[in-house]
């Protein structure tokens, strides 16, 4: 293994993307090499720029990742953009993080561009995302990338892993907060209205004012950073050099007392209980004798013979006095 964590931390791309495979993989053998080789790289870590994007099919993410990530590699740095997308297959006709979507950033050597994994729980994929994270923060990429599409819970998951959150959307047809959730703005640290060309600029500065002021009404996320909300387009490359300011800023900000480094300790804390709150239910289970008593407590929870409190704590019951002989 340690041959391999050398190559990843001197930057080896195809030893990169072979361990990627490795943390992607649900067997059980290749689960434990994955994290042996993780526990080696670790100290290579926390060196990137993380940020998540998000919004819905046809906003316009892959053309302004490819815009972002071009911007990003022609001032020497490395960018990686990864996905997470639990259905894992088609989502409006783009899959995330696909190499076609983003053709001239997937044929820049600065730039490492990977599709979400595939299959699982979006807790998994998000699991396996996060490990790839760290992989390619070892090869000394220096900035993260995590794409997501603008549904469900997984924008609340790309949030709890990356530094700053970017919602991407663009000027439709008046009423423009009608569509977007409340609780999706709230994770935003920056508003992209992208799309702010020919003749969609004038609703694009219409939108801005609106969400300008919708995102005053709400409660800012971190106490060091008030949410902005930007033009671009990615189509003309304009607002991108204002969008990386911006980030910059957020860094500088959050970087006072400690901010970000907060943030990461509290998400890597949060990951861990994550990880083991999974693998004791998970245990728990595919315990021979709890699998043998669930379906018997089930059915009297549903026609109420027994409380869920009571059956909850006969099966934990029975399971740990398995664990324990
Ligand atoms: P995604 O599904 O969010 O990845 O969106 P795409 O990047 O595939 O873009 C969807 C459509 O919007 C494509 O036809 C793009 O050419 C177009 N588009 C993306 N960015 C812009 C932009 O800044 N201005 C305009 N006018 N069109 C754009």
């Amino acid at each position: 293994m340690s041959e391999t964590a050398d190559r990843i931390l001197a930057g080896n791309r195809r030893a990169l993307a072979r361990a990627i495979t490795l943390v992607e993989s649900s067997r059980a053998d290749h689960r434990e090499q994955a994290q042996a080789l993780l526990a080696e790289i670790i100290h290579g870590t926390g060196g990137a720029v993380r940020l998540g994007i998000s919004g819905t099919p046809g906003v316009g993410k892959s053309t302004f990742i490819e815009a972002f990530g071009q911007f990003l590699t022609a001032q020497g740095l490395k960018v990686a953009v990864l996905a997470v997308d639990p259905s894992s297959k088609r989502t409006g006709g783009s899959i995330l993080g696909d190499k076609t979507r983003m053709e001239q950033l997937a044929r820049d050597p600065n730039a490492f561009i990977r599709p979400s994994p595939s299959g699982g729980t979006l807790g998994g994929v998000a699991r396996r995302t996060r490990e790839t994270m760290l992989l390619v923060e070892a090869a000394g990429y220096d900035v993260v990338l995590v794409e997501t599409v603008g549904v469900g819970q997984s924008e609340t998951t790309v949030s709890d892993m990356v530094d700053m959150f970017l919602l991407l959307l663009a000027p439709g047809g008046g009423d423009e907060l009608q569509g977007i959730k409340r609780g999706v703005m709230e994770l935003a640290d920056l508003i992209v209205i992208n799309k702010a060309d020919g003749d969609l600029l004038a609703p694009a500065k219409r939108a801005a004012t609106e969400y300008r002021g919708a995102i005053g009404l709400i409660r800012p996320k971190h106490a060091e950073w008030r949410a902005r909300v930007r033009l671009a387009s990615a189509l003309r490359n304009t607002g991108i050099d204002e969008i990386w300011r911006d980030i910059e800023k957020f860094r500088q900000a959050m970087g006072e007392n400690s901010g970000l480094e907060r943030l990461r300790a509290e998400q890597a804390r949060s990951w861990m209980w994550q990880e083991l709150t999974d693998g004791l239910v998970q245990a728990l289970t595919q315990d021979r004798r709890v699998a043998e008593a669930l379906p018997e407590w089930e059915s009297r929870v549903a026609e109420g013979q027994a409380t869920p409190g009571a059956a909850a704590d006969a099966l934990r019951a029975l399971f740990l006095a398995q664990s324990k002989g």
